[in-house]
This record gives C-alpha cells, structure tokens and sequence, in this order.
C-alpha cells in the first residue's frame, strides 16, 4: 500500500510550511497541504487530506490520488481492500462503518435474527438499523454472486434508510429473498444458474 508520511517531510520544508510540492514514485508531481496543531512544545504538523480536510498523518494512494485512510476505504492495519465502489468489498466496509456507528458488533453474513434478543430490540430506531444492514446483506450477497454492483445513489438510498424495497419488505424477506436494488424488483431464483426477474 502506497501513502506518504507527513513525518517524512521534517527537515525537508519549513516548520510552518503551508504545504509541499514533491515528485510521487510515478515522477508526477503532487502538492498536498499542511494543517498545524497547537501542542505542550510547540506544534505538530499533519497533512489535509484533499477529500475530507481532516487532519491526518498518511496520505494512501488510491486510484491516482492521495488521500486519507477513510476517504480511500483503507485498513491501515491490511492495507488496501478491493475497491470496486458498489462492489462486495465496498458494502461491507459500510455495513462495518454503519454498525460501528450504531453500536451493533457483527460476523458476515449479517443476520438480523442474532439480534432478537438484543435489549435494544423494542426500539424502533434499533429494528431500523438491522432493517439497513439486511438489505446491506442482501446486496452483498449478489454481488459476491454475480459481480452487481450499485450505484453509491442507490448505496445511499439503502444507508438511510430510504429505499422503497426497505419499507415494503420485512426483515424476513430481506433475508430470504433477492432483489434488484436498482428496480426494487423481486428477484425468483428458478435454478441456480440462472436469474429472472418478476
Ligand atoms: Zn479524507
């Protein structure tokens, strides 16, 4: 995994710099911005991360840019995960970043029924997030099966909760049945290899 260090610029640029242009491995060149913090001695330097404006120390390279951990979808702890956006691998890192959220500790596949006796479970807001993360499920699933992926409206739509297919369907269903995200049909598996829709 490529990242730059903010560390790797001390001494290299001036202590109140306002941000580098340095030559990246590829020989292109980059300028990335410096933010400042305040500390017991003096001040420490971080990077802007271009996306977000956070004050980060690494920077990955992602796609052709640089940016942090959380805006390139990067597990500093494994590096980079396949980053197909709307793909497999992108929906679970946001089912992982929404239950993080809310609370709620999973093992892939999510199944809401892990959760009945949840004390939380009388709460309405409570069934809503399992609501999600079914459906989060049931994308996941198609897309490991067969390479769907979804646009981030339709991701969107589905992390707030919004989608039509998540306010007419029970958590029942959403775990039992396929759906097409994209039309919010109702998907009849009628043999394995093949798919048609209702
Ligand atoms: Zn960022």
């Amino acid at each position: 995994m490529e990242y730059i260090d903010v560390r790797q610029f001390k001494d290299k640029v001036k202590p109140d710099a306002k941000g580098v242009t340095f030559k990246d491995s590829h020989g292109l060149q980059r300028t990335v911005s410096f933010l400042y913090q305040k500390t017991g001695y003096g001040k420490k330097r971080f990077f802007c991360c271009p996306f977000c404006l956070k004050r980060v120390q690494k920077l990955y390279f992602v796609g052709n840019e640089y940016m942090c951990s959380e805006c390139g979808k990067v597990n500093p702890y494994e590096g980079i995960k396949n980053n197909t956006k709307g793909g497999y691998d992108d929906i679970a890192y946001r089912m992982k970043k929404y239950a993080a959220r809310y609370n709620i500790q999973f093992d892939f596949p999510f199944d809401y029924l892990n959760f009945i006796f949840d004390s939380r479970i009388g709460k309405q807001s409570f069934r809503k997030h399992l609501t999600v993360l079914q459906g989060l499920e049931n994308m996941r699933f198609q897309s490991i099966m067969s390479k769907t992926t979804y646009s981030t409206k339709v991701l969107s739509a589905v992390l707030r909760g919004k989608h039509p297919l998540l306010q007419t369907q029970t958590l029942w269903e959403l775990k039992n049945w396929f759906y097409d995200w994209n039309s919010g049909e109702r998907i009849i598996i009628e043999h394995p290899r093949q798919i048609i829709k209702m």
